[in-house]
């Protein structure tokens, strides 16, 4: 599908025929007032409207199965808030923090587990004073190691302010590693140019670009020669993929998805459990599910293409290995899971929990 510009709203995507057939436009319509919408034209050009499951379309054409919010899922399912000593900051474990400059995104993934955050009705950009607080909390914390820049899509900031903010982090002696997390190479390739290269990389620093990709079929020509420009530059490349149903939860896909990622120099890293964001039950499979499709991928694919499969605790409790001694199956069908603080859980929660 050929669109000249960012689709934002759902009438702009009937037009372009984007929502499928039989599908309740009132419904969508409502999806779209509630959670922000944007398709880019290289991910327009990438779905396929004449199959009703198309794994593109899925990921960024609202649903109606949206409006079905579950008891246990919560508008801030990783707990960002219980850990963000001023704006901006998430500093929930002790060598490294989140910087999160910006919670606007190029498109805006249905399954996102910042919704409640993201988008025009958002929290925004960081006013200047909010970033210097942000960036003095960062230098006045010595224990902090990494500074990963997210939001949001931090590649949304102009170069001229991604330079302002690297050349910062650059001028704190204890900070070594930048990391960036994006969807943009995908869903925005023409942005990745000469000074958004340029303003990514800061003096002494290393930076890395984490690539947020779901589906082999995402990396397209114009994807592959972004990241390019980007290594080429010095910038190491990892991946993140959520593991989504009816999107990639088959061991042959995520296999095409490793192995693509790992052709072009981007080194598989967090294969995540869908979180338990609002209106995200459809894309959600259970975690016995999930760790049957990764121990598919042992052994059938070469070492080098294979994610570490990650949940991340509700509650701001953390991230954990799925394939690890710290998650431990029940006799109830739920899992007993040890946080890397010791503490434990269940999980799925309940309603209430
Ligand atoms: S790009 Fe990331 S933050 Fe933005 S909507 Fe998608 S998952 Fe959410």
């Amino acid at each position: 599908m050929s669109v000249a510009r960012t689709l934002r709203t759902v009438a702009e995507l009937e037009e372009a025929g984007l929502v499928p057939e039989g599908s309740s436009l009132a419904e969508i319509a409502r999806v779209g007032e509630r959670y922000a919408v944007a398709i880019t034209p290289a991910v327009a050009a990438l779905v396929d409207a004449s199959d009703p499951g198309d794994p593109i379309a899925r990921q960024f054409i609202p649903d109606a199965a949206e409006l079905t919010v579950l008891g246990e899922e919560r508008a801030d399912p990783i707990g960002d808030l219980a850990h963000s000593p001023v704006e901006g900051i998430v500093h929930r474990y002790p060598d490294r923090v989140l910087l999160k400059a910006v919670h606007v995104c190029p498109v805006y993934c249905r399954f996102c587990f910042r919704r409640e955050m993201v988008g025009p009705a958002g929290l925004g950009t960081l006013t200047p004073e909010q970033l210097d607080a942000a960036i003095d909390y960062i230098a006045t914390h010595p224990e902090i190691w990494e500074v990963i820049l997210t939001g949001g899509d931090p590649l949304v900031l102009s170069a001229r302010r991604l330079s302002d903010i690297m050349q910062r982090l650059a001028a704190v002696e204890h900070v070594k590693v930048v990391r960036i997390h994006t969807r943009v190479p995908v869903v925005e390739p023409e942005r990745i140019d000469a000074d958004l290269v340029a303003a990514l990389k800061a003096s002494g620093k290393t930076t890395y670009v984490a690539l947020h990709a779901n589906h082999p079929r995402e990396l397209t020509a114009q994807a592959r020669a972004a990241c390019a420009r980007l290594i080429e530059a010095g910038i190491a490349m990892l991946s993140q993929t959520v593991l989504l149903k009816g999107v990639n939860d088959d061991a042959e896909i995520l296999a095409d998805l490793m192995r693509a990622f790992v052709e072009n120099r981007i080194r598989p890293y967090y294969l995540h459990h869908p979180d338990l964001a609002p209106g995200t039950s459809h894309f959600r499979l259970g975690l016995g599910e999930g760790r049957a499709i990764v121990e598919r991928l042992r052994g059938r694919i070469s070492g080098l293409c294979q994610p570490t499969y990650i949940l991340d605790l509700p509650g701001g409790y953390g991230k954990v290995p799925v394939l690890s001694t710290a998650v431990e199956e029940t006799d109830d069908g739920r899992f007993r899971i040890s946080d890397f603080r010791g503490g434990e859980h269940l999980y799925p929660p309940q309603p209430g929990d």
